[in-house]
């Protein structure tokens, strides 16, 4: 769907009456081939390539507030694959190509911009385990950059290099990594799912699963009863507690995670900066804004906003790496529910419930992991086969002990 100039200027005079929505708002029907729960990014995107690349019909997916409103609407906007370990360097690097293809592909624009993001480090022993990491991107097919103190002056001067616990001697740069517009790539699905057939439905909350002989056959929802040949859950900071409601118990808590935007400013920061040791990272939004966080909220929760200690401690911490953030004002703070597994990596996997397939345990950094994990999981519920760069993230992992202990990466300190 294009909008020629014309047609924009031709709106904007007439009070912008022609604009139609970007997808229909369908009641459920009595029954679907597949349903997938959670229109948040990774629900979305799930949608989308099942109809598409997958050619599946009879897709519904429901959302129990409106699309968007989750983690997918409240993140930071960081896309990345500067992991290490085999399980997750090949899913991250696999999302990186398909973000770069993601606008075309979907004819929307989400301002994915590869403006590069740049880990900090600040002792030899950082150094050496960041040039391990780049050594292993590279390996992957990933782009990584090990910069001395100098290279690290020259592209932001305005750090504090000299301050006293973390001295800045360097960093590992993926040019690119960097940022997207994280509602626009909701709405870019949900248009592509919705153009390719899938009935998406809105103010549907999942409450209970219909299960018979070990087998899923449909789901209670606050809009009715509907069958369903396969259900695919991913509702990231609320996957305990749906999948309670079929018996399973997750190796995952939820914890708040805040996110924190300045007033507008001039152009500052020429990417992502992270600073994993102090807990914080930055980076700037194209109206100006710094856009900031740190670490999660220490208690469980599932409120989605968060507590001052963690804002004190964030702004603190970016005082720390760059003074002159303290003469910013802060103009708005939110939280979201984080999903955190116990080894910092994700879940795609079926269930012991046939039928039954899950997508969760995202932890800080579920945006950047959008792409593919909704083609991933999208190629598990049509195929029944898990993708090969997402064979890793099996739910028995934690059983039997095979943990992918990214938690450096997954969660603080390198952050999101
Ligand atoms: P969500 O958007 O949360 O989607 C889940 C959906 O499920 C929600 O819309 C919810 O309403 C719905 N749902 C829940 N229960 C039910 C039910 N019973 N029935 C129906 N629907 C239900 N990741 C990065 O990679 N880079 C970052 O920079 C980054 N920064 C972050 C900063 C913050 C402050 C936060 C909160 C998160 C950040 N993340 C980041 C993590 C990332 O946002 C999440 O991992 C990811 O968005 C989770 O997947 P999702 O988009 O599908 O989740």
């Amino acid at each position: 769907m294009r909008y020629s100039a014309y047609r924009v200027v031709k709106e904007a005079l007439s009070g912008h009456r022609g604009w139609r929505p970007l997808w229909r708002n369908p009641d459920p029907r009595p029954a679907y081939d597949y349903v997938v729960v959670g229109g948040g990014g990774h629900g979305l995107a799930t949608a989308y390539y099942l109809a598409t690349t997958f050619r599946q019909a009879r897709i519904a997916l429901l959302e129990k507030s409106w699309l968007g409103s989750g983690n997918i609407g409240r993140n930071t906007t960081i896309i990345r694959s500067n992991y290490l370990l085999p399980g997750n360097e090949p899913f991250y690097e696999f999302s990186m190509k398909l973000w770069e293809n993601m606008e075309q592909l979907l004819n929307f624009n989400a301002m994915v911009s590869q403006r590069g993001i740049l880990n900090l480090f600040h002792s030899d022993g950082q150094r050496d385990a960041y040039r391990r990491r780049g050594n292993a991107m590279l390996l992957a097919g990933a782009d990584a950059e090990l910069l001395d103190r100098d290279q690290v002056r020259r592209m932001a001067p305005f750090l504090n290099f000299d301050n006293a616990r973390f001295p800045i001697k360097g960093g590992l740069l993926q040019r690119r990594g960097g940022t997207a517009r994280h509602d626009g790539v909701a709405w870019g699905y949900a248009r592509g799912a919705d153009l390719a057939g899938v009935d998406l439905i809105q103010n549907c909350e999942v409450t209970g699963f219909r299960i018979e002989d070990g087998r899923v056959k449909g789901l209670e929802t606050s809009r009715g009863y509907i069958r369903a040949g396969k259900v695919g859950v991913a509702v990231a900071g609320s996957s305990s507690r749906v999948m309670s409601q079929a018996g399973m118990r997750l190796p995952i808590e939820s914890h708040v995670l805040q996110a924190f935007v300045s007033e507008g400013l001039k152009p500052t920061i020429p990417g992502v900066i992270t600073f994993g040791a102090g807990h914080f990272y930055v980076s700037q939004s194209d109206k100006g804004g710094l856009v900031f966080g740190g670490d999660i909220d220490g208690y469980n929760s599932y409120a989605q906003r968060g507590n001052l200690p963690v804002i004190e401690d964030v702004a603190e911490s970016g005082m720390a790496l760059m003074p002159m953030i303290g003469r910013a004002r802060l103009l708005r703070v939110w939280g979201g529910i984080m999903d955190m597994s116990m080894d910092g990596s994700p879940i795609i996997d079926r269930t012991p419930v046939e039928g039954l397939y899950l997508n969760a345990g995202w932890c800080y950094g579920g945006f950047k992991a959008t792409p593919a994990s909704g083609y991933c999981f999208a190629h598990l519920l049509a195929t029944d086969t898990p993708h090969d760069t997402a064979k890793a993230y099996r739910l028995d992992r934690f059983e039997r002990g095979y943990l992918i202990d990214e938690k450096g990466m997954g969660a603080s300190p390198n952050l999101h």
